[in-house]
């Protein structure tokens, strides 16, 4: 199971497709990605089984700036194209890709989601739902973000696409792998270096308990406390 995330970069849809071919070898049983267009549109391309399936879902118009992608290793739920990330939550404002396994989740639907309807059964949905009622609640996406992540129990690795401020990647992790990658003019996001080699080898840690936006220009992160975190980037000695 994988994720991967680029923010600022045309070739998006191609490094997001790259980038889960390379964490293949994590193991998967279906992947999809999620794109947002230079119009503020939105495309999702899910395939039960290999990357090659998916492939042949995407068409060659099929672009933008800014998009997250993920190969599922099934927790909860049944390998199907309903159950493949990126979920969107019913408003369509949040869009998620999740690696990990959130323990309470049964807990939050009934606190916070009791009227809720699920397209699917995988935990990581009531996630995405829970970020739409607290951002219904404040306004803010990364409030929103921040809130859920406050109630949330378990393993992760977020990236999450807010659509009321869709140049920006949340980024969130505990317990599941999750690093950033500084490109030419453009960041990128992924569970491991390898997804991202061929766009480049300087990357940032991320520690868990740790938020970040992560916009073209800027790497801003946090601690759980809302402190702003200094981190220098290191460089990959991996081969390709
Ligand atoms: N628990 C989530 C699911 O079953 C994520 C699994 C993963 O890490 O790929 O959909």
């Amino acid at each position: 199971c994988g994720i991967v995330g680029v923010v600022g970069n045309q070739e998006a849809a191609a490094i997001l497709v790259q980038g889960l071919e390379k964490l293949e070898y994590r193991g998967y049983d279906s992947a999809g990605i999620f794109l947002v267009t230079d119009k503020q549109e939105t495309i999702m391309r899910k395939a039960k089984g290999r990357i090659a399936d998916l492939k042949k879902k995407l068409s060659a118009s099929d672009a933008g700036e800014v998009g997250i992608g993920h190969t599922r290793w099934a927790t909860h739920g049944e390998p199907s194209e309903a159950n493949a990330h990126p979920h969107v939550s019913k408003s369509g404002r949040f869009t998620l890709v999740h690696n990990g396994v959130i323990e309470n989740f049964e807990e939050l639907r009934k606190e916070y989601l009791s009227d809720a309807v699920f397209h699917g059964e995988t935990d990581t949905e009531i996630v995405v739902e829970l970020i739409d009622v607290f951002a219904a609640r404040t306004g803010d996406g990364l409030a929103a973000f921040e809130a859920a992540l406050a109630v949330i129990k378990g393993s992760y690795a977020f990236a999450l696409i807010d659509m009321e401020q869709p140049d920006r990647l949340l980024l969130a992790k505990n317990k599941s792998p999750l690093l950033i990658g500084l490109g030419d003019g453009f960041h990128v996001t992924c569970s491991d270096a390898m997804a991202v080699l061929s766009q480049t080898r300087r990357f940032v840690e991320i520690a868990d308990g740790e938020r970040v936006v992560l916009t073209k220009d800027a790497v801003t992160i946090t601690d759980a406390d809302g402190n702003q975190v200094d981190r220098e980037p290191f460089e990959a000695q991996i081969d390709a």
